[in-house]
C-alpha cells in the first residue's frame, strides 16, 4: 500500500527535520500556495507565509491558555444575587470544518451566589474558547461550563448570534443567515421566568 504523508513536505528537502515549529507552520502556508498553483516567491506573496503563520497563531492562542490564567484573582465576595447580563460581546471564532471564520456577538449572564467576577473578565472567557477551531453549539456550552465552574453561580446563560464565512462565501451562499445557540444551567433551565428574562434581554437592541 502507497503510504500517503499526513502533511505536505515542510520544507523543499523532506527529510529536514530541523525546522522550528514556526517555520514548519509557514512551510506548509508556502506549500499550500505552491498547491493552489501560485508562486510563493513572486513579490506579493513571499511574506505572506509568515504572515498567515502568525495570524493563525493568533486566531488559535485559545489552546494555550486557560480560564484560571485569565480569571487572576478577579473574584469577589458579594451579597448580589440577581442577574448580571454584559451584552454585544464580540466575537471572531474559525469554524472547525473549513477554518473559515465565523463571527457575532455573546450575550452572557450570571446569576451569583455569593461570588461576583470583574466584568471585564466575561469577554476574556468568551476568547479564550473562541480563539481556537470550534463550533458554535460547544463555543457557546464551554463558555457556560467555565462560568459555572469557576463562579459556581445559581445560573448561567449564554447566547451566540454569529455568521459563517464558511455559508456565505462558499456551498449554499446564505449571505443573510444568522445562527443562533444558547446554553442555560442553572436557575436559567429550571426557572421559565429567569430564562425569558435572558433571553429578552438578549435579543433586545439596547444600543446607548
Ligand atoms: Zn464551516
Amino acid at each position: 500500500m502507497k503510504e500517503e504523508p499526513m502533511v505536505p513536505a515542510p520544507t523543499d528537502d523532506p527529510d529536514d527535520v530541523s525546522a522550528e515549529p514556526e517555520d514548519l507552520l509557514e512551510s506548509l502556508v508556502k506549500r499550500e500556495l505552491h498547491l493552489l498553483g501560485e508562486d510563493p516567491e513572486r513579490e506579493g506573496l513571499v511574506r505572506t507565509p509568515h504572515r498567515v503563520a502568525g495570524a493563525l497563531r493568533f486566531l488559535t492562542q485559545g489552546y494555550r491558555q486557560t480560564v484560571e490564567d485569565v480569571m487572576g484573582s478577579a473574584i469577589f465576595e458579594e451579597a448580589h444575587d440577581s442577574m448580571v447580563l454584559v451584552k454585544d460581546i464580540e466575537i471572531y471564532s474559525l469554524c472547525e470544518h473549513h477554518m473559515l471564520p465565523f463571527f457575532g456577538k455573546a450575550h452572557v449572564a450570571y446569576i451569583p451566589d455569593g461570588r461576583i467576577v470583574g466584568l471585564s473578565k466575561l469577554p476574556r472567557i468568551v476568547d479564550v474558547f473562541a480563539r481556537r477551531l470550534q463550533v458554535q453549539e460547544r463555543l457557546t456550552e464551554q463558555i457556560a461550563q467555565a462560568i459555572e465552574d469557576v463562579l459556581k453561580p445559581q445560573g448561567v446563560g449564554v447566547v451566540i448570534e454569529a455568521v459563517h464565512l464558511c455559508m456565505m462565501m462558499r456551498g449554499v451562499e446564505k449571505q443573510n443567515s444568522r445562527t443562533i445557540t444558547s446554553a442555560v444551567r442553572g436557575l436559567f433551565r429550571r426557572d421559565n421566568r429567569t430564562r425569558e428574562e435572558f433571553l429578552r434581554l438578549a435579543a433586545s437592541d439596547t444600543s446607548l
